[in-house]
């Protein structure tokens, strides 16, 4: 796997101003410096959450490029999101998912918090001394939002929260975490009946489980938060009390399909180089196996998903900069296919490597076990699916990318920015 720094391909041209050219070269610069020599280590020790990385993200104030410059942000937006995690992910997921995990957090509180809280909370984040979460996965509902156990009840000076959360990106780096509770009586719809909570990391009553490494990302946390009658003020509310659907699902299709979808994208970039760096270097028949038209009819496939993987990670999130209503079904769809391919293309690598693919200093099987972990976030498969048959079949729901078009179009204040 090659961390060699590359120019942005033509096909990307129409997305990228020259501060997100900049920016991509910045990326591709970390990746090969600060994240590649330290991937092999974060592989072989899986038990180990991974810091330093994201003390070096948030040294460059990454973490505050979906935050205004009002609030201490480089407010640079959507696209340049897309270019941090999709380049540090060609070297390291588990990198890229590190700062993606607090940025869906942030973008939750961007459309959803107060002036007053955004205020408090966005400076800490853009100045790198604050990880966030967003907790809304539980043991027994899974991803399903309207089965959410945890409870908020207010005592009449605060409110207090009790439940489990898994899968928590982040889980052991942030400082605070943005928690999905049930605040209704059973019966209430859940676009009533659940409330967004900031719930900072050393309120008493929350533990974060010891971190258990997955099949992937490792060095990445995604794990546990048990809350036994956590005390917070009505000030950690987002939004409105019953809001909570809102919050949850606004920043996961906003920022979690776009953010997975450049997880994806880096990790199939990643396979395809891989796979043509070996089939070119390895000798057969006096000359590559590259040039087996076997073998090049595979790589013909892998390059094809490779574009237009390419194309679907960067269009939409342009659209939502310039303030466009762009389709949400075009954000599931990205993340979508953009999985979908991408698992393909390292499918397709893997048995292009032939036994080499399964050797374990080989990146090959990392980027196979990193891309199962792109599929369940942000909506698995099936979730997705069923949306965009909503979609084909003409069903309503929220337009987010519409409803908050204003609030998420990052170019506009400035579209003569290079
Ligand atoms: C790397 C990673 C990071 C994550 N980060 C976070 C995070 O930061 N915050 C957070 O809250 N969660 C996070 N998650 C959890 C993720 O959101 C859930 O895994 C996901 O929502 C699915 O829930 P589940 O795994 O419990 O599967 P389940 O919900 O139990 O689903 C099991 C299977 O049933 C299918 N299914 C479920 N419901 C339906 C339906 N209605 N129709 C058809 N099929 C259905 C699913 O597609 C799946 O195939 C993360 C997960 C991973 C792997």
């Amino acid at each position: 796997m090659t961390a060699t720094p590359a120019a942005p391909p033509p096909a990307l041209r129409p997305y990228l101003t020259a501060r997100h050219e900049t920016l991509w070269q910045e990326a591709d610069a970390f990746a090969a410096e600060e994240v590649a020599p330290r991937a092999a280590r974060m592989e072989a020790t899986p038990r180990r959450v991974e810091r330093k990385v994201a003390e070096l993200m948030a040294a460059r104030g990454w973490f505050a490029v979906t935050v205004p410059t009002e609030f201490g942000g480089s407010g640079t937006g959507h696209v340049a999101k897309t270019v941090l995690i999709h380049r540090i992910a060609r070297v390291s997921a588990a990198a890229a998912a590190i700062l993606q995990a607090t940025l869906i957090p942030v973008g939750g509180l961007f459309l959803f918090a107060s002036y007053e809280q955004k205020k408090h909370w966005l400076p800490q984040v853009a100045d790198g001394s604050l990880l966030l979460s967003i907790a809304v996965t539980e043991p027994a509902a899974g991803g399903h939002i309207g089965g959410i156990e945890t409870t908020a009840t207010y005592d009449g000076k605060n409110w207090v929260i009790t439940g489990s959360k898994i899968h928590i990106g982040n889980s052991h780096l942030a400082g605070a975490h943005l928690v999905i509770a049930r605040t209704a009586a059973a019966g209430v719809t859940s676009s009533q009946a659940l409330t967004a909570f900031l719930v900072e990391s050393d309120r008493k009553g929350l533990t974060v489980a010891d971190h258990r490494p997955g099949l992937g990302l490792h060095g990445f946390s995604a794990g546990r938060l048990d809350l036994d009658r956590v005390r917070v003020p009505e000030d950690n509310i987002v939004g409105e009390v019953g809001q909570g659907l809102h919050v949850a699902q606004g920043s996961s299709i906003l920022y979690g399909r776009p953010n997975l979808t450049a997880v994806s994208l880096g990790i199939h970039e990643a396979a395809v180089t891989t796979t043509t760096t070996y089939l070119t270097t390895r000798l057969r028949y006096g000359g590559p196996l590259a040039d087996l038209p076997v073998l090049r009819d595979r790589i013909g496939e892998m390059e094809a998903r490779l574009r237009a993987a390419r194309i679907l990670a960067y269009q939409a999130v342009h659209l939502l900069d310039e303030g466009l209503p762009c389709d949400d079904a075009d954000l599931i769809n990205a993340k979508y296919l953009g999985h979908q391919w991408a698992a393909q293309s390292v499918r397709d690598a893997m048995e292009l490597h032939g036994a080499q693919a399964l050797d374990a200093d080989y990146p090959l099987q990392r980027l196979w076990r990193d891309i199962q972990h792109t599929y369940p976030p942000a909506g698995t498969g099936e979730v997705q699916r069923i949306r965009l048959a909503d979609a084909a079949l003409g069903e309503a729901h929220i337009q987010w990318s519409q409803r908050l078009a204003a609030e998420t179009a990052w170019a506009r204040p400035d579209p003569t920015a290079a």
